[in-house]
């Protein structure tokens, strides 16, 4: 029997601190008493929140590694402590660690991906055929009258002011995931804590929250809602290509020309998940909606407050150097 005591990297003998056995027996490799006393079934918990949930990819969600029950000696570059410790584990459990092959359409790939991404603007019906192929296969969704909606805005100049809650002035606009100065954008939620995770404030802003109510019913294309029954192949797994567009920072023109399409459709608004909805617990989505609702009188503002975040609880996860 092997303890955290044994193991060297700090993030892994937290891990085993969290979840080891407390008892006062002494650890028949380092002698310590004090240590987590950890059996197979323990190790192998260990071994799969650090390696294996610890090198889940920020832009794709997977990990990077995975478990593996055969006894090969895989030439992963681990630092020196974590080779030395997975050495240990390994002799307690029979577990080892090798790379995570990835499925095409994990990474985004769906047969339409590739072509509908290199679509000059010119050839605007050829991209709209691909695109209502994509959306053919989510559902619509109805957000009723009353339909309550938050918004927050961080450091307005004047929160007393209510077209201050409204989408910004033209002149205003910044470029954003569905939005550029021709499509403007009122990004809101359901849910309160998604838009307190989606502002990405720091404790120094001032945040204050708008609370809306739906004027009338809302047409909403969910790129939540999936129709999986429709795939005929596994390269028409568009969820896949929807979750990597709406994961990454890294390239908004391609969600642009979706929100264009969907305005184009008759849709209100799109509703679609967050990189921080992954982190919330209940996955809770966003909600777009195309224009100036509050001008256009689609949306009344119910009341308006001043948000303080009074305190955050993390919960971490160590995983290994990549
Ligand atoms: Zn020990």
């Amino acid at each position: 029997m092997i303890c955290s005591d044994c193991l060297i990297n700090e993030g892994l003998k937290i891990e085993a601190e969290r979840i080891g056995i407390r008892n006062n027996n002494q650890c028949t490799n380092c002698n310590s008493f004090s240590g987590k006393k950890l059996n197979k079934e323990i190790i192998q918990k260990i071994v799969d929140r650090f390696f294996r949930q610890g090198s889940i990819d920020n832009d794709y969600h997977l990990p990077i590694y995975q478990l593996s029950f055969v006894e090969y000696e895989e030439m992963i570059p681990f630092t020196e402590e974590t080779r030395a410790d997975l050495k240990l584990l390994k002799a307690n459990s029979g577990i080892n660690i090798a790379y995570h092959s990835p499925r095409l359409t994990d990474l985004g790939y769906t047969d339409i991906s590739a072509e509908i991404e290199i679509i000059e603007h010119e050839a605007k019906e050829k991209l709209n055929v691909l695109i209502d192929r994509l959306f053919s296969k989510f559902k619509d969704k109805t957000l009723n009258t009353n339909t309550k909606l938050f918004r927050i805005r961080v450091n307005p100049n004047s929160p007393r002011t209510n077209a201050e809650f409204d989408t910004p002035p033209k002149e205003y606009i910044r470029e954003g995931r569905l939005n550029n100065k021709e499509t403007p954008i009122f990004y809101c939620s359901e849910d309160l804590n998604t838009c307190v995770h989606e502002v990405k404030s720091t404790v120094y802003d001032n945040l204050y929250l708008a609370t809306f109510k739906t004027k009338q019913p809302l047409k909403i294309l969910s790129l939540i809602d999936y129709n999986k029954e429709l795939d005929l192949h596994e390269m028409e797994n568009y969820i896949s290509y929807i979750s990597y567009l709406f994961r990454t920072d890294l390239d908004y023109n391609m969600c642009q020309k979706l929100a264009i399409r969907a305005k184009e459709r008759g849709y209100d608004g799109i509703e679609y998940y967050s990189f921080f909805s992954k982190v919330i617990g209940d996955r809770k989505s966003n909600i777009a909606l195309f224009g100036y609702p509050m001008k256009d009188g689609i949306l009344s503002l119910k009341s308006v407050n001043r948000l303080r975040i009074e305190k955050i609880d993390y919960k971490l996860n160590f995983g290994p150097v990549q």
